[in-house]
């Protein structure tokens, strides 16, 4: 029996789609097959993202934009919170 050159059939309900974002078409899920990242060719599918210490540093500083979900600003906040629980509980002996 001859081969076939096609890729093995693969129910269409079994791909798994891309799903970001889309501002095109009502805004409504990206619909793409995903890659192996999960998103699809358009949305990042085909990075691998930075590799190196440096080049993961420069994408951090890029992206670095007001500093509200840093790890220290958010633990800055949650003591905060703990504090102001603390001195209601106190003001309510
Ligand atoms: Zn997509």
């Amino acid at each position: 029996m001859k081969k076939s050159k096609c890729a093995p059939h693969v129910p269409f309900s079994n791909i798994k789609l891309c799903g970001a974002k889309a501002r095109q078409n009502n805004n409504k899920p990206c619909r793409q097959p995903a890659m192996a990242n999960g998103r699809c060719r358009l949305h990042g599918g085909k990075s691998t993202g930075a590799k190196t210490t440096n080049g993961k540093l420069r994408s951090s500083q890029a992206n670095y934009k007001h500093g509200m979900y840093t790890k220290e600003a958010m633990i800055e906040r949650k003591r905060m919170q703990l504090m102001m629980a603390w001195r209601k509980e106190m003001l309510n002996m």
